[in-house]
């Protein structure tokens, strides 16, 4: 069986969720005595290509024309199907991140192929081709069975764990074609918020509702963040306020994050909101009401007032660092 997977880079360093969908890929190849090929579209150097064979990629074929500067769903899926049908393979593997998201769907339909998202489970074929997936925003699961020749599966980030296989991938250098002035549309301009860790690839999150009362308070969750290297979060009413940006909201009509661990500041903890962050590893609340729903979600609670309490916490986060320094 070949398999290909969709080797995710942001300003030519691959993701850590196409890391685990290269390591997903190696062991099922293993299981079927199949071979892994790594598809990296735009710039990458090659330098880096090592890592995904370090973590079981076969082969690399490498689309590095100029139309794929810009990540765009429509260029990237054709070149994901381009390397589908070159490679004559029939399983294809994306991390269900944003990008992924977008690819895999039109991947699929340019191949006639079967979908699952959300993957949980490597593939069970002892009657057929069945995934588990996760369905009503994790509160629930669906296996699923693809009975299409080529199946696409888009698997959930930090699902599944980074493996080591350690070969050494050839690399081909591949071109589908594409020209910039056939698109139905054009990517313009991305302005990219820099120098912050990206919150769908955080391993630690640091999150505030409306407990803290105002944008002026964010400080605080910024403070954290920084020491802790972490990412920033918030609940839906605060960015529908503008207290936060959009790209920080988390829950159902969010972002799915399933950090190491996530620290909810002032939110309570409504179905919604849980529906996003619910798989974290660990999850500390700190609400000053003590019958707050995020403590039974919790795996550590703080009852206090977030204002007294995450001064507190900073200054411990600190002292602990410089110790370690
Ligand atoms: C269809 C639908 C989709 C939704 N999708 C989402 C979603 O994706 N994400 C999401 O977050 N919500 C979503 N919601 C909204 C959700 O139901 C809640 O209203 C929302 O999560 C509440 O946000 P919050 O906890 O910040 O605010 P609140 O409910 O106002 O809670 C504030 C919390 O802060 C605590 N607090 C107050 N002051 C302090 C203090 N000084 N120190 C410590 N704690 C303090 C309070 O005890 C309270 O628990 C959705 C709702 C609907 C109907």
């Amino acid at each position: 069986m070949k398999i290909i997977v969709f080797a995710e880079n942001q300003e030519g360093q691959f993701k850590k969720s196409s890391l685990e969908a290269v390591s997903y890929a190696a062991q099922i190849a293993a299981a079927h005595n199949g071979s892994v090929i790594a598809v990296s579209i735009g710039h990458v150097s090659n330098d880096k290509f090592a890592e995904l064979g370090k973590y079981g990629a076969d082969q690399i074929f490498n689309y590095s024309q100029e139309v794929f500067n810009t990540f765009f769903g429509e260029t990237y899926s054709k070149a994901l199907a381009h390397a589908t049908k070159n490679a004559g393979a029939e399983l294809v593997i994306i991390s269900n991140t944003y990008s992924g998201k977008t690819i895999a769907p039109r991947t699929a339909a340019q191949l006639g192929a079967g979908i699952v998202s959300g993957v949980i489970s490597y593939p069970n074929t002892d009657n057929g081709f069945n995934v588990r997936r996760t369905v009503f925003s994790g509160k629930a699961f669906a296996d699923v069975a693809i009975n299409t020749s080529i199946k696409v599966l888009a698997i959930t980030p930090n699902s599944f764990s980074l493996i080591e296989n350690n070969k050494t991938a050839s690399i081909e250098n591949m071109d589908a074609g594409i020209s910039s002035d056939t698109l139905a549309s054009k990517s313009i301009e991305v302005a990219r918020a820099s120098g912050k860790v990206v919150l769908t690839e955080a391993e630690l999150v640091v999150s505030g509702g409306r407990g803290m009362k105002g944008p002026e308070n964010w400080h605080l969750i910024e403070s954290l963040a920084d020491i802790l290297g972490a990412a920033t979060a918030c609940s839906k009413p605060v960015s529908d306020i503008h207290w936060r940006p959009h790209s920080e909201h988390v829950g159902q009509t969010g972002i799915t994050i399933k950090p190491n661990l996530y620290i909810a500041i002032g939110i309570s903890g409504a179905i919604q909101h849980l529906a996003g962050v619910s798989a974290s590893k660990v999850i500390v609340a700190i609400n000053k009401d003590p019958e707050a729903p995020f403590f039974k979600a919790a795996d550590y609670g703080i009852v206090g007032d977030a204002f007294e309490v995450l001064p507190k916490i900073i200054e411990a986060a600190k002292s602990f660092k410089s110790q370690q320094a």
